[in-house]
């Protein structure tokens, strides 16, 4: 059987390329081969159903011999044992607490870890990591990032909303980094730690001990980096360190809640270094994105609780009506969970909304006029009096109009009632004003980008 696939690897790595070959592909063991059916074991149901949804026809293709045609993959998943590849889902909290690489870094990557750097969450894995459309751009660039090699993407940027997921990637990328460079230093950190390592450094005099462990890293991933905006002398230590390592072909992945250009109390100079890389961002997951994290999770738990019972329609009630991160997502869903394990009792759709109704009321909380107005006038700096007054400037009238957009957008307001809450206009001028926008959003890259960010703010 390894003979058999072994050859079929040879010509899939041509057919789909090295990358895809090399995390899709080789991860799978071919077991058996019956009755038209080929028998694979996968590390993981993500690795396996990717394989299916993309690679199957290839698969099926060479493993097809005259007379002995193969129609169908069946997959078993079987998480390795290796270090670094334990859903943690399956294993017990001691691996929680360790970080997943530690056991096949060398001693220095470890001590230097150990000094500097924050523990990696074993559980944040690529494997367990959900692709919809919101997150599919950042996916692909943190797995080539992971890849390491000459990939240009220096920095890696990657923002977006709370709890979207800019963490889990950095760790996968940390993880996957490690797994296949074992000797090389990475550090992953927050600002925050970053900000107290160095005011640490100052306050004990060995700030250039801490330069030297900083710009020995191979990858060094500074996370919710808008922290440090405003905190001027950390922005400076942050820059020479990004500098140098940059300089030197080391890369570097960045998160923050939201663009470059967008963080208030920034340098300039951190901006436009920032922005020399490729910058992602993470949308607000869709219901297909929800689903599909809350079937996944719902299976994670299952391997270890079989008798788990989940009615019809449950995970749908939730992917429907919690829709602000993915955070809360996976902390209802912890709750009924274990609400079914202690009552020993079917998961219906009432006891779903029994069990969650405070997370279900707070996630119906509805956007106001008010908030929007607020948030607008605060992006574009203009007096929140503007909103509603007479001026017709450009640069208040087309914030304006956002506000009317969003408005429509993000509540059930009626135009005459929006009407009313922007300064008493008639809904004529609303509808005018929203449908400028409308012809804007396509038209006008940076008023898209606006427009998508406060919706996400809004949102949040
Ligand atoms: P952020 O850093 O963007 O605030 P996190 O990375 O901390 O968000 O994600 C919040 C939680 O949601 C984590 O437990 C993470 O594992 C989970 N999560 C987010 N996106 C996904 C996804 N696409 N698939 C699986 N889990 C996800
Ligand atoms: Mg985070």
């Amino acid at each position: 059987m390894d003979d058999l696939w072994g050859e079929a690897c040879a010509t899939l790595e041509t057919s789909v390329g090295p990358n895809n070959f090399n995390h899709w592909i080789k991860p799978l063991r071919l077991t058996g081969l019956e009755s038209g059916i080929a028998h694979f074991v996968s590390p993981t149901r993500f690795i396996s159903d990717w394989v299916n949804r993309h690679f199957a026809k290839d698969i099926i293709g060479v493993l097809s011999r005259p007379g002995q045609p193969v129609e169908r993959l069946r997959f078993d998943v079987v998480p390795q044992a290796a270090p670094g590849r334990a859903r943690s889902a399956a294993s017990g909290s001691a691996a929680s607490v360790r970080p997943v690489a530690s056991a096949a870094a060398p001693a220095t990557t470890r001590a230097l870890r150990a000094d500097l750097g924050a523990p990696l969450d074993p559980r944040y894995t690529f494997g367990n990591f959900v692709v919809g459309k919101p997150n599919e751009l950042a996916h692909a660039a943190a797995r080539r990032v992971a890849e390491g090699g000459p990939v240009g993407f220096n920095p890696l940027f990657l923002y977006g909303g709370v709890g979207l997921g800019k963490t889990h990637l950095m760790h996968a990328i940390a993880h996957d980094y490690q797994m296949r460079h074992p000797a090389a230093q990475v550090l992953y950190l927050s600002a925050e730690q970053f900000m107290y390592r160095f005011v640490q450094a100052l306050r004990e005099s060995t700030i250039m001990d801490f330069k030297g462990m900083f710009r020995n890293v191979n990858m060094l991933m500074v996370d919710d980096v808008q922290f440090i905006a405003g905190k001027d002398s950390t922005q400076e230590e942050f820059f020479h360190t990004f500098n140098a390592l940059v300089d030197q072909g080391k890369q570097i992945v960045i998160s923050a809640d939201r663009a470059p250009a967008e963080i208030k109390g920034l340098e300039e100079r951190i901006k436009s270094r920032l922005s020399c890389g490729l910058i992602v961002d993470l949308h607000p997951t869709t219901y297909e994105l929800r689903l599909g994290i809350l079937q996944s999770k719902t299976e994670g738990f299952r391997a270890q609780q079989p008798d788990l019972q989940i009615g019809t329609g449950v995970l749908e009630f939730l992917a429907h009506r919690i829709t602000t991160n993915v955070r809360v997502l996976e902390g209802a869903l912890q709750r009924l969970f274990a609400h079914a394990s202690l009552l020993r009792r079917e998961i219906t759709l009432e006891v779903a909304q029994e069990c969650l109704a405070d997370i279900l009321r707070t996630n119906d909380r509805k956007i106001s006029i008010d908030d929007i107005q607020r948030k607008v006038a605060e992006h574009y700096n203009i007096r929140l009096a503007d909103m509603v007054g007479p001026k017709r400037a450009r640069n208040i009238a087309r914030p304006r109009q956002i506000a009317m957009y969003l408005s429509k957008q993000l509540t059930s307001r009626s135009l005459p009632e929006i009407g009313r809450r922007f300064g008493g206009r008639d809904h004529t001028t609303i509808m005018h004003g929203i449908r400028k926008i409308e012809e804007l959003l396509s038209e006008d890259k940076a008023i898209a980008e606006d427009v998508a960010m406060l919706k996400r703010l809004l949102e949040a």
